[in-house]
């Protein structure tokens, strides 16, 4: 096994924020044309609650994820919580205990990354989703010029480029078994993934939402405007998508032996023993959910989401004894960085 495939897993406590988003991805439960979500923002002090309670609890790391917004009052908002996060750490270090900041907040120019790398966040994930253009364009909405220009691909890639050369730890990923998608398609992935130089990386089966146009489609109805047959609709089963998930981790682990690689809890909706079977292909991370249970259930990217019922101790201690029937450690109290960044 690789160094980083050495049975320890790091474990990062995700707390998500907010499910307000101002895209329409074609495939997400939150996307902002579903109405029937019921919207959602911690408060700050429900946020600092939870970076303590991981802190508190060994989980070394902090992700805080939400929908895309970028309104100024927004942008300062998170600055100020990532100062008072890293606060809460400047705090901990008195005690040698490690807690990293990671954002998951979608697209932001340059300039607000930047001001909140320097408010304290290490990390960046900015899922690309999809590297190939056609199909990255065909998961999401370009029905009008706003449209498209919201979900542009090029600037996906562009904000990629950004965090990496303002020195984020930088994490992408991408989505395994998607309508349209072709195995040659995730070959490509993994080609982005490495020639991008990725230091972390998140990506797990398409669970589809029947609340989606994609989801629809995936489900057998497809709203109109969504053709089914454009030639190269794969529709991949069940079980296709778990193994190509899994798949898709054996030879990106292979191919990069450093990098951190998460077990996308999306898994657990194909196979109970999802994210074992994902940390036993190679995935060193996983994300526990330490939100709020009253607040889990509107945060579906996917439908089936599993333990939206539990809360943070539950899934700890579901997590501790899933690990332990593989032998594989927990790295508690440990930030857990990709190799080149130890
Ligand atoms: S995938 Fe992200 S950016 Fe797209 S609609 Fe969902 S939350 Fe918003």
């Amino acid at each position: 096994m690789s160094r980083k495939g050495n049975g320890t897993v790091y474990l990062r406590g995700l707390i998500e924020l907010s499910n307000i988003c101002r895209k329409d991805c074609l495939y997400c439960g939150i996307r902002c044309s579903n109405s029937k979500v019921v919207r959602y923002d911690l408060s700050d002090m429900e946020v600092l609650d939870l970076a303590q309670y991981a802190l508190d609890n060994g989980y070394g790391s902090v992700v805080l994820q939400a929908g895309e917004r970028c309104s100024a009052d927004y942008v300062e908002r998170i600055s100020k919580l990532v100062y008072n996060i890293k606060a809460i750490k400047a705090k901990a270090a008195v005690n040698a205990l490690p807690l990293g900041i990671t954002l998951s907040l979608g697209e932001q120019t340059r300039e607000v990354y930047r001001e909140w790398k320097d408010c304290g966040a290490d990390r960046y994930l900015l899922r690309i989703e999809a590297s190939n253009p056609r199909l990255y364009n065909k998961i999401h909405p370009s029905d009008t010029p706003s449209q498209r220009k919201m979900h542009s691909y090029q600037t996906r890639l562009e904000a990629l480029q950004n965090l990496k050369s303002l020195g984020y730890i930088t994490g992408s990923g991408v989505m395994i078994g998607l309508p349209y998608q072709t195995v040659r398609n995730l070959e490509e992935d993994l080609d982005f993934l490495e020639s991008f130089d990725i230091d972390m990386v998140g990506m797990g089966p398409y669970i589809p939402h029947r609340d989606t146009p994609l989801g629809q489609l995936a489900l057998g109805s497809p709203p109109e405007g969504i053709p089914r047959d454009d030639g190269d609709f794969a529709g991949f089963s069940k079980e296709q998508r778990l193994e190509l998930s899994l798949w898709m981790i054996r030879k990106l682990r292979a191919r990069m032996p450093d990098i951190n690689i998460a077990a996308a809890t999306a898994l657990d909706v194909l196979d109970a023993d999802g994210k074992a079977k994902a940390v036993l292909a190679g995935a060193n991370v996983i994300m526990p959910n330490i939100t709020t249970v009253e607040m889990r259930k509107n945060y579906q990217l996917y439908e089936g989401k599993s333990g939206v019922k539990d809360d943070a101790e539950s899934t700890k201690l579901k997590l501790e004894r899933q690990m332990d029937a593989i032998g594989v450690k927990i790295g508690w109290f440990d930030i857990g960085n990709p190799g080149k960044f130890l």
